[in-house]
């Protein structure tokens, strides 16, 4: 299959070939997106098949409009219509009670589905085209760094999809924050472009899924299923050093083999201490929405400067920082140094 590049005025014809059961990249502020018709059971297959993603991990449903929730869920809490009238158009994604209209393909057949309704106009202009809702999870082949521009998505997905509709380089860098809503506390699944305290200060008590902070022990099951799998992650190992910008910059420096080909993914005050290794850099220790929009075009770039091992600098949880040191400690593998 040839892969179309579409710009920016061919948002109808990127809604046209979704409409008729199609595969099509799509912009969106956290990552790129491969979207399909969402209520057309086979072309949400498909989705699976290029990203050779598991069966049992869900999309989500993207909408154009907080209007269009009431067709695909039910029992909305007042609490859930706060958050979109708060978040929405924007990086949030609600875990719902599902309506059958909504297919098992997308649900992954859990009785609830995750909404979001993106805020890139582009995006926002295909689905209204389409006049479908779009199930997409994110667009790179299963278990890689999330593609943040055409480039790294057609890195992963040319010859398998029908389009990519180029809107640029991504704005937030990382999925949505995923919430679920369904419980008596809500509970967040997955950090993302909207920070937990953001939520809490609309929400109040807002839960962390253990499975956020830690790796799932043998047994265990995440609530957002998504985060069972190893994911993010470039070809060559990460180990990811915490502590004090400072002091993690002096152990990366301290134990980087000059004999082995190690990278360093680092914050900009420390790019120039590792002149002889290949270096990647997330902005600022302290500017941890560029950190997050640099994370995954950073993981990638490692892979192509063809390094055996990354050494990582990881910022705090504050803001922002969870959803980093989040990826960060997935990619990983939860391969931590603590200093
Ligand atoms: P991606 O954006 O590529 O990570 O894929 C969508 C993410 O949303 C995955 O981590 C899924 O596990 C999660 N997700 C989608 N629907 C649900 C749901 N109904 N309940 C919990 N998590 C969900
Ligand atoms: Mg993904």
């Amino acid at each position: 299959m040839k892969t179309q590049l579409l710009t920016p005025k061919d948002t109808s014809r990127a809604a046209r070939i979704l409409r008729s059961g199609g595969l099509v990249g799509i912009p969106t502020e956290t990552v790129y997106g491969l979207g399909a018709n969402g209520l057309d059971p086979l072309a949400v297959r498909s989705i699976f098949q290029a990203k050779g993603r598991p069966q049992d991990n869900p999309l989500i449903l993207h909408i154009p409009d907080p209007s269009w929730l009431e067709l695909y869920c039910r029992d909305i809490p007042e609490a859930a219509w706060r958050l979109a009238r708060r978040f929405w158009p924007g990086p949030l994604t609600m875990v719902l009670r599902r309506d059958p209209a909504v297919p098992d393909e997308v649900t992954a057949g859990l009785n609830t589905v995750g909404m979001r309704c993106p805020a890139h106009e582009l995006c926002r202009a295909v689905i209204e085209a389409a006049g479908v809702p779009i199930a997409a999870p994110s667009g790179n082949t299963s278990g890689k760094p999330s593609p943040t521009s055409v480039a790294d998505m057609l890195e992963d997905m040319n010859g398998k999809i029908d389009a990519i509709l180029d809107g640029g380089s991504c704005q937030v860098g990382v999925e949505s924050t995923i919430i679920d809503m369904t419980a008596a506390t809500p509970r967040l699944l997955r950090p993302g472009g909207v920070p937990l305290e953001e939520l809490r200060a609309v929400l109040g008590e807002v839960e962390l899924d253990p499975a956020i902070l830690r790796p799932m022990e043998e047994g265990e099951k995440p609530l957002a299923p998504g985060m069972k799998y190893r994911h993010y992650a470039p070809k060559a190992p990460v180990i990811v050093v915490k502590g004090s910008p400072a002091r993690s910059a002096a152990y990366i420096l301290e134990h980087l083999s000059p004999t082995y080909w190690d990278g360093v993914i680092c914050f900009d005050e420390f790019a120039d201490w590792y002149p002889s290794h290949p270096v990647e850099r997330l902005g600022g220790a302290l500017d941890h929405w560029e950190n997050a929009r640099r994370l995954f075009h950073a993981l990638r770039a490692m892979d192509e400067a063809g390094v055996k091992r990354i050494w990582a600098q990881s910022p705090d949880t504050a803001g922002m920082g969870l959803a980093v040191v989040n990826r960060l400690d997935k990619a990983a593998g939860f391969h931590i140094v603590e200093v």
